[in-house]
């Protein structure tokens, strides 16, 4: 292990950080998982929080129900005010990063609403959930809610082609989820999962019930049911190596998924 150590300094303090012996030395090392009991789940903007408390009501009561028994870190989606948003901001020729700050705001909006339905339960709103507060309140109260994008902020990284933000919540919710190396990560939206087609334009879209992210590309259904960078993620990922996307307007499904039951699309890294 010492010489391991050892071995490691060396190579860092004299070659490229990418150089490859030195990435295998670093490999070398178990990976931890931070909080490997924790389910980060994100609540989908558009597909939910819009629908205002038809959609909202009946989750928080499963929530609240739930994280009885499960550690939850809920993230929030941003949705419709954030494309209104998105749409005004390119059409003024605003950059990416801008526009990343921008959607960041509506996210957290979300993330403010649903603190306060969740307040009287005991669950709080941290300000981003990467702060030292979050194990503490998960052992208090197996709960916890932040607001989904990733602090990328000015910084976001462009996508190859127009000025929306490439990583949205979808994205940050993962990454949050990897980086914690928890166990699950549910995304909560409005359909049973993923379609051949997206199934409120297409009748005849069929549900797929389990799904890798090759096989996703190849049906050319990269930019569906999540933002196409997180497939990328998935796959790369050391310890979420799977997702699930859930329909969140029918009780239960939450509870269910939860529990490891397969109640909408589970989507692999291979
Ligand atoms: P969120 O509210 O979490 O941001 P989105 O609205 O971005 O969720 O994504 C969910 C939506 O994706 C669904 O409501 C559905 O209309 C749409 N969608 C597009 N293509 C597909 C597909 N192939 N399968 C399922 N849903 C799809
Ligand atoms: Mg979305």
């Amino acid at each position: 292990m010492t010489q391991t150590t050892t071995e490691l300094e060396a190579l860092l303090m004299q070659r490229s950080l990418t150089d490859p012996e030195l990435l295998e030395a670093a490999e070398k090392a178990a990976d931890y998982r931070i909080l490997p009991d924790a389910t980060v789940i994100k609540i989908g903007g558009q597909s939910v929080i819009d629908r205002g408390r038809a959609g909202l009501y009946p989750l928080v009561d499963e929530i609240v129900a739930v994280r009885k028994n499960h550690k939850l870190l809920i993230g929030t989606g941003a949705g419709t005010r954030a494309r209104h948003l998105y749409s005004i901001a390119a059409g003024l020729g605003l950059p990416a990063g801008v526009l990343s700050q921008l959607g960041a705001s509506v996210a957290d909006q979300n993330a403010a609403m649903l603190g306060h339905l969740l307040a009287k339960h005991g669950i709080s709103l941290v300000d981003g959930a990467g702060l030292s507060a979050v194990p503490l309140y998960l052992e208090q109260v197996n709960a916890v809610i932040f607001s989904g994008m990733p602090p990328y902020q000015l910084w976001m990284r462009p996508a190859a082609e127009g000025v929306i933000p490439p990583y949205r919540t979808d994205a940050g919710c993962f990454l949050l989820s990897e980086t914690f190396g928890c166990k699950q990560m549910i995304y909560v939206k409005d359909e049973n999962g993923l379609y051949t087609a997206n199934p409120k334009t297409d009748k005849n879209a069929v549900f797929i019930p389990k799904i890798s992210v090759d096989e996703m590309k190849a049906k050319g259904l990269h930019d569906s049911i999540l933002e196409f960078p997180v497939l990328d993620l998935i796959k790369a990922a050391r310890h979420v190596r799977e997702v699930q996307v859930i329909n969140g307007l029918t009780p239960g499904n939450l509870t269910r998924a939860l529990a490891g039951e397969h109640v909408g699309t589970i989507i692999t890294a291979n």
